[in-house]
């Protein structure tokens, strides 16, 4: 199938030509008709399955098409939990609507509103938004809502992750009921569904591959580390010239701060990305990242939401993520529209749990590397070459240590790293 089958007009084709897509990927197949025809949808689909263009294509036409004189006003919104995320959608739109005459801007927290404001003053037909500045403007009567005809809920399990649900409902209640909803979720646990079910008028649904099988065509490897060794293997991988540039993913902003300034010592040119940085700190570090100024980011889960570098060789799991499925969104990041990538983990004692629901939810056997020179012994849990550890390398578990505390360690654990992030 190609676009022009998808009746795409021709600004539209001309601009998706020059970003180079050549058939529309399988979300895009699927709901850029459903659209088009007027009607709302409901797309189980998530980042890197080309989900931007299935909604901002079809809508931009819509609007085209249907574009009218006089004075600009706000027909629709893209609600979207992350800056990064508003960032990028405000980018594709800039792309895929170039030859438009329609104008968009990007609101989101974090900055001053000045620009934002300006921009608003001056007249756009689209905004791209995250939900609290939006109520922020909201309130000081910078926005209506109220002639609103396209309205897009992007990564509505995300706004869930995030505890922006209440902020979404009430964003909800300023929506005219007349309007084209398009609702975009990963996965669809019933909170969201219920979500849906509120927001959508007898929608027509759109699933792409499951989470779980997007891992297939990455290839992945686990090496087993003891945790203060994690940062030596980083550096001895690095030293591969094949990994063109990498996304580390760490548990913490500490944690990420720590690898790009040990990575950075070691003459490998790396930043990290995180919450704690101002939004210009990390657009620049990102930008370097993506013109292949920096080789390595170093990045924590919610920074690295939507981070979108179409030729990423390596993504390497420093720490492993407690939820599953967000080790598959994070390997998802090098596998981009169809490429294959590379994906490494690094697995200390603490984290076998994690391997463990991992492996079950991609179904997949993850090859262990042992030919490393950081191996640790599946016996002792500590470093195979040498025994610097503070336990002469007794077993971590041994005692009375049962497994149902170590359980509840392992939950509060998990808990206060959440906070953290
Ligand atoms: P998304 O899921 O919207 O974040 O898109 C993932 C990546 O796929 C982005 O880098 C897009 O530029 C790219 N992409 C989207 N649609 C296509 C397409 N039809 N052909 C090639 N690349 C695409």
């Amino acid at each position: 199938m190609s676009f022009k089958e998808l009746r795409l007009i021709e600004p539209i084709l001309r601009a998706l030509k020059a970003e180079g897509y050549e058939n529309p990927t399988p979300v895009q197949e699927q709901a850029i008709p459903i659209v088009l025809k007027g009607r709302d949808l409901l797309a189980c689909a998530q980042t890197g399955t080309g989900k931007t263009a299935a909604f901002s294509v079809p809508m931009l036409q819509l609007m085209e098409q249907d574009n009218r004189r006089g004075r600009r006003h706000i027909r629709s919104l893209i609600l979207t939990p992350t800056r990064e995320l508003a960032i990028q959608i405000g980018e594709s739109i800039s792309a895929y609507g170039r030859h438009t005459h329609l104008r968009h801007t990007v609101i989101f927290g974090g900055v001053s509103q000045h620009n934002q404001v300006n921009a608003l003053k001056s007249g756009v037909d689209i905004i791209v938004a995250t939900p609290g500045r939006l109520l922020d403007l909201m309130s000081q009567g910078f926005i209506s809502l109220n002639k609103i005809e396209y309205f897009v809920l992007d990564e509505a399990d995300r706004m869930l992750d995030m505890g922006f649900i209440h902020d979404v409902r009430k964003v909800l209640k300023q929506l005219p009921d007349r309007r084209q909803s398009l609702f975009f979720s990963a996965t669809m646990p019933p909170v969201i569904q219920e979500l849906a079910d509120r927001i959508l008028y007898k929608p027509l649904t759109v699933e792409v591959t499951p989470v779980s099988t997007t891992a297939e065509k990455i290839e992945q490897s686990v090496y087993h580390v003891v945790k203060k060794e994690k940062r030596a293997l980083l550096l001895h991988l690095l030293k591969n010239e094949d990994i063109e540039n990498a996304l580390v993913f760490t548990r913490t902003k500490h944690g990420a701060d720590k690898v790009a300034k040990v990575l950075s010592k070691a003459g490998i040119s790396a930043e990290a990305i995180h919450g704690n940085k101002s939004q210009n700190a990390r657009q620049r570090a990102l930008g370097n990242f993506k013109k292949m100024k920096t080789r390595v980011l170093v990045a924590t889960d919610i920074a690295a939401r939507g981070i979108d570098v179409d030729t990423l060789s390596h993504v390497i799991n420093f720490d492993l993520p407690n939820v599953p499925e967000t080790y598959v969104h994070r390997i998802g990041r090098t596998g981009r529209a169809g490429a294959s990538g590379i994906a490494i983990s690094f697995c200390d004692a603490e984290e076998k749990a994690y391997l463990k629901s991992i492996r079950k939810l991609t179904d997949q056997a993850i090859p262990v590397v042992d030919d490393h020179p950081f191996p640790m012994s599946a016996a002792t849990e500590e470093p195979q070459n040498n025994n610097r550890s503070s336990n002469g390398g007794q077993k971590r578990h041994h005692g009375g240590h049962s497994r149902h505390q170590g359980n509840n360690r392992r939950r509060k654990s998990n808990n206060r790293r959440r906070e953290r992030n």
